[in-house]
């Protein structure tokens, strides 16, 4: 925990800050490609949240005027239930949380929260609600007590309430006790100077982070890698903690991992191509029950786990 004396380590603190800000934009860079500035209008009101519901009205978008990369997306999600994102490469899944995070704004159609258009909303209302665990996480060069308290941690907190809180959320994120294997634990310093971590391990710190910020929304990226059969199932079972109580949207790369979710897109081309539970869209025998009979055959095929190899 930080403990600030005098102007120089002040100064120090909004280094830290501004690196930290820095940082967190480069996280979002793979979902969140190239933002454009986007304005808040003058009577933006904060967004209230009441529930988290998330809808999506005739939502059409195109990143150059001729381009229609979203063509009249509807759906809702209900308070705290789980979306799950699919389909084929450059469909426009990114492109939906994109907007709901309202990097763009749709050329047609609203997005709502909680009832609330979020082009009335202010933008820092919007981000505070939402939470992301983005594909690739870059951690700071710092320690992992440090890379999962955030900024959003009341500076005026108890350290030792904060140390509570930042072990509890390690734990439901699943990464505690592999941290309390390092010598230092959580003051073990990650990154360049330090220890180097998986890819599995860093998402893992990236949703304890999330965990701490606790919103009600949750923008989930999963990561396309291969991970070992062991590592998946814990980032699953963490991805599960985390989005209890709250309202998801997850883009899916392993079919396994929505089984569970409540309604599953399919994302082709711009539009909803099909739309359902898991158990629904196997039924329907058409483009996601075709995905799902190509990963169990991919599934029996073993891949060399990308998550140890990272390690050394
Ligand atoms: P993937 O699974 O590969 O991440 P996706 O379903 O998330 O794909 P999007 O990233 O939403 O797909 O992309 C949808 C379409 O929009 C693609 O044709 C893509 O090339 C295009 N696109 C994405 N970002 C931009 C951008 N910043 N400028 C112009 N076109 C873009």
């Amino acid at each position: 925990i930080l403990q600030l004396y005098g102007p120089l380590d002040q100064f120090g603190a909004s280094y830290r800050s501004l690196q930290k800000n820095f940082i967190d934009m480069e996280r979002m860079l793979d979902v969140f490609k190239e933002p454009v500035e986007i304005q808040d209008k003058p009577d933006a009101k904060p967004l209230v949240i009441t529930g988290g519901e998330v809808v999506f009205e005739n939502v059409s978008f195109g990143y150059k005027p001729q381009d229609s990369n979203l063509k009249s997306v509807s759906f809702k999600v209900p308070p705290g239930k789980k979306l799950a994102l699919v389909g084929p490469s450059g469909g426009g899944k990114s492109t939906i949380l994109r907007l709901l995070f309202r990097f763009y704004d749709p050329t047609q159609g609203r997005i709502l929260i909680d009832g609330q258009d979020i082009r009335n909303v202010t933008q820092s209302s919007l981000r505070k609600w939402i939470g992301i665990v983005p594909q690739d996480t870059t951690l700071f060069n710092e320690t992992i007590e440090y890379n999962i308290e955030g900024e959003d941690v009341d500076s005026d907190d108890e350290g030792l309430e904060v140390e509570g809180r930042i072990q509890a959320a390690a734990e439901a994120a699943q990464i505690h006790e592999i941290v309390s294997r390092f010598q230092n634990g959580y003051a073990t310093r990650v990154g360049e100077r330090g220890l180097r971590l998986s890819g599995g391990e860093k998402q893992r710190i990236a949703i304890a982070r999330t965990i701490l910020k606790n919103p009600p929304i949750l923008l989930l990226d999963e990561a396309t890698s291969a991970l070992d059969t062991q590592t998946e199932r814990e980032i699953q079972n963490s991805i599960e903690s985390t989005s209890k109580g709250r309202t998801a949207l997850m883009i899916a790369h392993r079919l396994s991992t929505i089984v569970d979710a409540d309604e599953i897109l399919v994302i082709q081309r711009g539009e909803i191509a099909e739309q359902g539970s898991h158990e629904e869209l196997l039924q329907a025998g058409g483009i996601y029950a075709a995905m799902w009979v190509q990963q169990l055959r991919e599934d029996r095929t073993p891949v060399e786990s990308s998550d140890s190899s990272e390690k050394e």
